[in-house]
């Protein structure tokens, strides 16, 4: 494939150096003409776990975009000199490419989440994207991979959103793209959003963005994920000064 988007090294992974709109823009066309794509949204979390485990990161590499989500990578990028524009984020995208698959009429399969949380998505996606043909889902709890992946295969869906949290949902989405010529995207906890179990931080947060500071009072029990970010920024400062 010849890339579509220049890219910015961050601490290991290149992300995409674009915006928003133009990346839409791109996941449309690639959508209409049946390309298979493996779309990553990562923040500084998941590029410390690639830092740290090569097996993630080659995985990581066989994407063909990563995104910078998470205000942590834009920093990252502004202090290293290769800045980027915006956050791409998983939830956005997922909500966009929603919105096109209804006005278009594609077919989409959801992977992941618990099963009651996956079955109320579905029926609020269903509700708010009533163009969109969900072909098929599944929580993310099961036993039989390779079950979920006929499944994924009969279906034929023109995208599959895996939200197993990382790095499950990479893993997965690597090892079985080829059973469909679709946009798959890991989307995280974005299913529990949609189903209205977790909220997204209000606006006014993200502007300031706190977006990260909101979830840790959501949900105190992420503070140990959230150290690193600490660890990140330190690493990214040693390679802006050092150069290591
Ligand atoms: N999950 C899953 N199967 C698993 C582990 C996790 O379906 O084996 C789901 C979990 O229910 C949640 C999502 O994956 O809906 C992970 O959410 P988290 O907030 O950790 O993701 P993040 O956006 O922080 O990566």
């Amino acid at each position: 494939m010849s890339k579509p988007f220049a890219t910015v090294n961050v601490l290991g992974l290149d992300f995409i150096n674009t915006t928003n709109q133009a990346f839409l823009e791109q996941l449309k066309k690639d959508c209409q003409t049946k390309n298979n794509r493996f779309i990553v949204t990562a923040n500084p979390e998941i590029v410390l776990a690639a830092k740290n485990d090569l097996h993630y990161a080659l995985a990581l590499k066989t994407a063909d975009y990563i995104t910078p989500d998470g205000i942590g990578i834009i920093k990252g990028a502004k202090i290293l000199k290769t800045p980027l524009p915006e956050r791409i984020t998983g939830f956005d995208t997922l909500c966009a490419l929603l919105e096109f698959a209804s006005q278009t009429k594609k077919k989409i399969f959801l992977l992941g989440a618990k099963p009651n949380v996956i079955k109320q998505a579905v029926e609020n996606v269903a509700t708010n994207y009533p163009g969109a043909i969900i072909c098929g889902y599944h929580d993310g709890y099961f036993k039989d991979e390779q079950a979920v992946v006929n499944q994924i295969k009969n279906a034929n869906p023109d995208m599959v959103f895996v939200a197993l949290g990382f790095p499950k949902q990479e893993y997965f989405i690597k090892n079985h793209r080829q059973v469909a010529p679709a946009l798959w995207m890991g989307v995280g906890g974005s299913f529990d959003v949609l189903a209205g179990v977790a909220k997204r931080a209000p606006q006014f947060w993200i502007n300031l963005h706190l977006e990260w500071f909101y979830r840790l009072l959501k949900e105190p029990s992420r503070f140990i994920r959230m150290l690193a970010l600490p660890k990140y920024l330190l690493l990214v400062y040693r390679k802006r000064f050092l150069n290591k």
